[in-house]
């Protein structure tokens, strides 16, 4: 009820798509009837999520915030949303969203923008995104977790801006059915939370192989457990010297060298390291996101489900009206992009090309972690700054260096490995700045127990 209550009254930040008031008191109600008269509870009992309105949720809209999904009604759950029912969760609402997770500020939704809460409502910031929703709701005590996707930041991102934890899992670990594919082989759920327990406690239920999602790993999946004692000598973090980047902040940099420190403070080997591609990184994954896109937006064809527009005079007509009222102006570039991009004669110098350039990025993270001198964890920021002003991030010069916000956070997408967001201190401006860990393949349990230190 509390948390009800909560996201009514900050209604304004328009975190939410729909509440579903009903459902989450029903149940509260079964997990009630649970503990008290059958005396029996379930990890999650009573425990408000938000979802993000891009996973399918049995007879609630899916919208992915875009008219092509306006009216979409699934008809099964996905499986983060199906495990966290059966843990005893109850779903408060489906969160907000750039158009179809294209995007990092939760500006481009149809129902309009996420504000951030972190700022007086004259004027405002973005949440970031693209699950601005899911990170806002946690923020203001609407829900104690959300649920994100991540397919180049779009979960840490918000969190990093809205003084939350994100983490995003490693790919595989966590099922993607039901979860509305951008780019199916990036794309995993994340988890936002106020504190690494909770979030530990969200990732527990919702991980491990399913049957229904072929890309998920077969391996039993071992619960992350929290330790007291953990040594941190014995601990090696490495510092990207290619993440520095141009426009980063002043006081991004001063968290970084803040957080570096507290880790040498506490006896972690820190050292530099470097992950030659990086530079690279951001042109190679628009590549793969715009090619993945357009073969995954050619579903959406005003035939079997979604908008379908007035005009079909003929099948081209419908196709083309369909998409055109359907889609906003940054699906439909990427469309373009990547159709432009898988045409025969530009397949092998594009599409190709950014495959072997994505298998080096890869391989250096490999280097890092496996090889000579290795490092157990990689320590970043996880944005190029504090939350942007509304006006300033939908300002033409910034759309176009949209792609740079993603700077920090693709790569773990590429490469497949797990990494989370942790905020850490307040700008002058009073916003929230946060960091970033990285971690090999399947390091959750490490990844989570030092973020836990950092906290
Ligand atoms: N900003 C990135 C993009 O627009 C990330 C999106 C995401 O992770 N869903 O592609």
């Amino acid at each position: 009820d509390l948390c009800i209550q909560r996201a009514k009254q900050t209604k304004e930040l328009n975190a939410f798509i729909i509440l579903t008031d009903e459902i989450a008191e029903n149940h509260a109600i079964e997990s009630e009837k649970r503990i008290y008269i059958e005396k029996k509870s379930l990890p999650l009992d009573g425990i408000a999520i938000a979802i993000k309105d891009n996973f399918c949720t049995k007879n609630i809209n899916t919208t992915c915030a875009s008219n092509m999904l306006k009216n979409f009604v699934p008809t099964y759950n996905a499986t983060v949303y199906s495990r966290l029912l059966s843990s005893g969760a109850c779903l408060i609402g489906k969160s907000n969203l750039d158009e179809f997770a294209m995007g990092s500020g939760t500006v481009d939704s149809i129902f309009g923008p996420t504000r951030n809460p972190w700022c007086s409502s004259e004027d405002w910031r973005i949440s970031g995104g693209s699950s601005g929703g899911s990170a806002v709701a946690v923020a203001t005590g609407a829900c104690v977790a959300g649920i994100g996707s991540d397919t180049g930041g779009s979960t840490r991102n918000p969190a990093a801006l809205c003084g939350v934890v994100g983490l995003k899992p490693t790919y595989g670990l966590v099922s993607r059915y039901g979860l509305i594919p951008l780019v199916n082989s990036m794309d995993v759920p994340g988890i936002l939370a106020r504190s690494i327990d909770d979030l530990t406690m969200i990732f527990n239920s919702v991980a491990g192989p399913d049957i229904l999602d072929s890309t998920t790993l077969k391996k039993k999946f071992k619960p992350v457990k929290i330790e007291d004692n953990i040594d941190l000598s014995e601990i090696k973090i490495g510092i990207p010297s290619e993440y520095y980047c141009e426009g980063m902040s002043e006081e991004v940099l001063d968290v970084w060298r803040y957080v570096t420190d507290l880790l040498e403070k506490e006896k972690c080997q820190v050292r530099s390291v470097s992950l030659p591609h990086t530079s690279v990184s951001i042109a190679v994954y628009s590549i793969l996101n715009q090619c993945e896109v357009a073969s995954n937006m050619a579903r959406y064809d005003g035939l079997e489900y979604g908008l379908r527009a007035a005009e079909d005079y003929s099948t081209e007509e419908l196709y083309a009206s369909t998409r055109s009222e359907g889609f906003n102006n940054v699906v439909r570039s990427r469309i373009f992009a990547g159709n432009y991009f898988l045409l025969a004669r530009n397949y092998e110098k594009y599409f190709l090309k950014a495959l072997k350039l994505r298998r080096l990025i890869a391989d250096d993270f490999n280097q890092v972690f496996k090889g000579e001198n290795s490092v157990d964890l990689l320590l970043t920021p996880t944005t190029l700054s504090e939350a942007p002003l509304y006006k300033d991030f939908t300002s033409t010069h910034n759309r176009d260096q949209c792609a740079l916000q993603d700077y920090c956070t693709q790569p773990a997408n590429m490469a497949g490995i797990p990494a989370i967001s942790i905020p850490i201190r307040l700008s002058k401006n009073n916003m929230p700045l946060s960091i970033q860990l990285m971690g090999p393949f399947l390091s959750e349990q490490l990844l989570l127990n030092i973020a836990k230190k950092i906290e």
